[in-house]
């Protein structure tokens, strides 16, 4: 049932030129799914050479041809909805029904852009002398290339696929090592919807050295990268030295600030499915849970009452309503995390522990009280944690909420329509969700503010992402 794993150059499946290779592991049973093969130097300058001459195909080919290919691979992504939620699921972890949504929403992105593509407008400028032409023309930038990470493994490689093909830029992608089988069949689809060799080109290997060598490249001209901030400032650095432009989509820590006028427990329940969707493994999750004292009680105890009925399990099993996390790392992670809260005085008002031996299970986990030194308060969780404080004044929540270096995703709860607004405006914040958690969507921006970030993906900024404007100045005769 899994994919074979293989690297995609020049419109070919191929094992590379080299031996190096690693075993994809499925987190709920840490059995080896399939051996992945290492793109060498050599493969990555074929990939390179190979995207050069599918650029020089795809810029001339019309927008509208363009968009009738990657609208096709979008319908063969969803024909095969089913066995790509299951790929994904198997080697990342989330639950099914998730996976299933993940793939559809791909679907959803890539006609989205398909038809955005054709909207690549330029305008007419006065000119300042009689029949003098000023046109701003939308070019592709050229050659992109893309790094993606495990929690979304179909969406994130299919925000920057989309983005880069529908302005006619060839793109080689370096999806994640961990979970390759998603974007193997995302490929698949594109080679199966009649794209020209080159346009698409996927690699995998050792993270930075075939990031370092891409970027580097004077064939590529733009590369977008999503991951840890760590890693985002060190590509961040090697794109000044190239001057290459760069879409920077990092981490957050984001705020929930519950105001003293919502139904407490109505929220918990809606916090709970935003937390805990594939076990907290995303960038744009509620991290920080800032409730008004006033209704603080009656939130944390809805909130770790349906964190401990959770049936955490295997993402394929039908009743599974949280997986394991994704890696051992993140496992560790959760175990320090919660250990130095708890040393410094919070509160496990449920789970705070790793499940069984087996598979990279962790509880879905609900802190009190939890005092702002602690580490978990500063450093994302990326997992299934939900540390909680009590707040009471709207100048000293929205301090807190701001404070940290992060601005992704930030949230707040409440009934008036006065203070959504007041609270939307204060929070620094690239998206701010208003008595909900859903801010990403093919048509809308998504991106970061601060140490999230630049650059967005989604919504005409994320075709704009992958152009650039030419002006031509255009007198009628010499
Ligand atoms: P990590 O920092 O080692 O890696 C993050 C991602 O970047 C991985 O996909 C990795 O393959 C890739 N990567 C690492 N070095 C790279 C390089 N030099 N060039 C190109 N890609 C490189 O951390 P991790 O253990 O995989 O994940 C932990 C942290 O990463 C989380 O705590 C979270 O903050 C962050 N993260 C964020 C997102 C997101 O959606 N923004 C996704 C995954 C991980």
């Amino acid at each position: 049932m899994y994919e074979k794993l293989a690297l995609f150059i020049n419109g070919e499946w191929t094992n590379g030129s080299g031996r190096g290779g690693e075993d994809v592991i499925n987190p709920a049973t840490e059995a080896s799914l399939g051996r992945l093969p290492h793109a060498t130097v050599k493969d990555l300058d074929r990939a390179l050479e190979s995207a050069a001459k599918g650029y020089e195909i795809w810029r001339k080919t019309p927008a509208y041809d363009r968009a009738r290919i990657i609208k096709k691979a979008a319908d063969i992504v969803r024909a095969n909805a089913e066995s790509i939620a299951t790929t994904l699921t198997t080697e990342q972890g989330k639950v099914l029904a998730e996976a299933r949504i993940e793939v559809n929403v791909s679907a959803d992105i890539l006609e989205w852009y398909a038809e955005e593509g054709r909207r690549a407008y330029g305008r007419i400028i006065p000119g300042r002398m009689p029949n003098q032409r000023q046109m701003v023309v939308k070019e592709p930038i050229g050659v992109s290339a893309a790094f993606t990470p495990w929690n979304f493994p179909a969406l994130t490689p299919v925000r920057k696929i989309g983005g880069a093909l529908a302005a006619g830029c060839a793109l080689i992608i370096k999806a994640s090592e961990e979970t390759p089988g998603t974007c193997v069949a995302v490929v698949r689809a594109f080679q199966e919807a009649g794209l020209p060799p080159g346009v698409l080109n996927l690699v995998f290997g050792v993270p930075a050295e075939v990031s370092e060598h891409i970027i580097a490249s004077p064939i590529v001209r733009k590369f977008s990268f999503t991951g840890s901030i760590p890693v985002g400032k060190h590509l961040a650095r090697i794109a000044a030295d190239h001057m290459k432009r760069a879409t920077m989509e990092l981490g957050g820590h984001g705020p929930v600030i519950v105001f003293d006028d919502v139904d407490a427990e109505k929220v918990a329940a809606v916090a709970a499915v935003g937390k805990f969707r594939n076990a907290g493994q995303v960038c744009i999750s509620p991290t920080r849970f800032f409730v008004h004292d006033k209704v603080y009680d009656r939130f944390v105890e809805k909130f770790a009452s349906i964190a401990k009925g959770m049936k955490v399990g295997n993402g394929l099993d039908k009743d599974t309503q949280m997986g394991p996390m994704a890696n051992a790392r993140r496992v560790e992670a959760m175990e320090k995390l919660v250990g130095d809260a708890v040393q410094r005085g919070a509160k496990v008002a449920a789970g705070g522990q790793r499940l069984g031996n087996q598979g990279y299970f962790y509880a879905p986990t609900i802190l009190a009280d939890v005092p702002d030194d602690a580490r978990v308060m500063n450093d994302e969780p990326f997992g299934p944690v939900a540390p909680c404080v009590r707040f009471k004044e709207f100048g000293e929540v929205v301090h807190q909420a701001n404070k940290l270096p992060f601005g992704l995703a930030a949230y707040a709860f409440t009934n008036s329509t006065e203070r959504a607004t007041a609270v939307a405006d204060a929070l620094e914040s690239g998206m701010v969700g208003v008595n909900h958690f859903g801010v990403s969507l093919p048509e809308t921006p998504f991106g970061g503010v601060k140490e999230s970030g630049y650059g967005h993906e989604g919504g005409i900024e994320g075709l704009d992402a992958y152009l650039v404007s030419k002006f031509v100045s255009q007198l009628p005769t010499a």
